[in-house]
């Protein structure tokens, strides 16, 4: 989706400017907390683990019972409804576990998709989260139209007569993540097979749509939509809200640099031929910019960055945050609308939904906001000032 191996470097470079000065508090609140020892590069995991059980931890137990599998599918459900005005209808057809379920999706009154669910763990269960697209909306060479169906298989904790399956909340976050890839290929409009739902997505555009839902299980309106106590009926509090997405933005900015300076040093490392020890003096020069605290001179982390090697992530790393700026944008814009009832919202169901791989992100971005992307909302989304 990227224009130009200049876009790239550009987008990358802004980003770590503009995470620098919140990454040094970051680092200044990690010292204070070691007492003021000076804090190496090998500490920082350990005096951060520290910091975080102190001031940002959250107790997933405490959580947990807000989170029953059944109402966090209906208040999905319901969101997907006021959001995009999709209906999901119960499907009582003979599935391959008692566990799994089947819905008809209606966009308004018009049959369009099928979707199956296959949430809970089980034994010889693959691990893991994952949507799958089985079939693809198209129209073959007699005129006639073929709808989509997908999966969402997780694997959350399995219920019983006597116990509900309650969920972390991150189980919520990959729930949403997996049912944005699933809405993403589902509601294609696309008559061509191989450029229809999530087939010929650019690469650095496919996660997208799946961090684009992800972003609304952090969000109060939608929340509160389902996180609903299992037992005492009581709404999630807002407090337990906020604590959520502060330990979510946790050491945000150092996060950011480093898989900034993971970006970098691929994107350069492809730029042209680099061998001996100019390789590690391109890391270095990096470092300089991203590592606030500087690695001992033996780390060869180069030696092992395996996603660049037999990933598939050559030239490649910045997808991810490429993605994020994308689905944070996407987000605040119909956030910033009221969620429920945005304008936005249904031209992302109209443009970006419906035309899946038929045409680039980046035309289909734009003619969605009417504008380019702005990386000003990852550092919103990510709590950095
Ligand atoms: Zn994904």
């Amino acid at each position: 989706m990227a224009p130009s191996t200049q876009s790239v470097l550009k987008f990358i470079n802004e980003l770590i400017e503009a995470s620098r000065s919140q990454a040094m508090r970051e680092i200044e609140e990690l010292r204070a907390i070691a007492g003021g020892i000076d804090v190496q590069s090998y500490d920082t995991a350990y005096y951060g683990e520290i910091l975080k059980k102190a001031q940002y931890d959250i107790d997933e137990e405490e959580y947990r019972p807000y989170f029953e599998q059944h109402s966090v599918m209906e208040g999905m459900f319901t969101f997907l409804q006021e959001l995009f005005g999709l209906k999901f209808i119960p499907q009582d057809i003979p599935l391959w576990d008692e566990k799994a379920s089947a819905y008809d999706i209606y966009d308004g009154e018009i049959l369009s998709a099928r979707v199956y669910f296959d949430l809970e763990a089980r034994k010889d269960k693959r691990g893991g989260a994952w949507m799958h697209n089985y079939q693809t909306h198209h129209c073959d060479t007699q005129g006639c139209t073929h709808l989509s169906s997908a999966f969402v298989v997780c694997n959350f904790p399995p219920s019983s007569d006597t116990t509900p399956s309650l969920l972390r909340h991150d189980d919520v976050v990959t729930l949403f993540h997996e049912m944005g890839h699933a809405i993403h290929h589902l509601l294609s409009k696309v008559k061509e097979h191989g450029v229809s739902g999530v087939n010929g997505v650019e690469w650095d555009a496919v996660e997208f749509p799946s961090q684009f839902l992800e972003n609304f299980a952090y969000e109060p309106k939608v929340l509160k939509l389902f996180a609903t106590h299992h037992q005492t009926g009581e709404v999630l509090s807002d407090e337990m809200i906020a604590k959520l997405i502060r330990a979510k933005n946790f050491q945000s900015a150092i996060f950011m640099l480093r898989q900034l300076e993971f970006s970098l040093f691929d994107f350069e490392l492809h730029l042209k031929l680099y061998q001996g020890e100019a390789i590690q003096e391109l890391l270095n020069s990096i470092r300089e910019r991203t590592s606030l605290i500087k690695p001992p001179a033996y780390n060869k982390f180069q030696n092992g960055f395996s996603h660049i090697f037999s990933g598939g992530y050559s030239a490649g790393y910045y997808s991810y945050k490429w993605a994020e700026v994308l689905s944070a944008d996407a987000y605040y814009a119909i956030v910033d609308e009221g969620i429920f009832g945005s304008e936005l919202a249904r031209r992302y169901k109209e443009i970006i939904l419906a035309k899946g791989g038929s045409q680039s992100m980046q035309e289909l971005f734009v003619e969605m906001m009417g504008r380019e992307c702005d990386s000003k909302n990852l550092l919103r989304l990510s709590g950095i000032e």
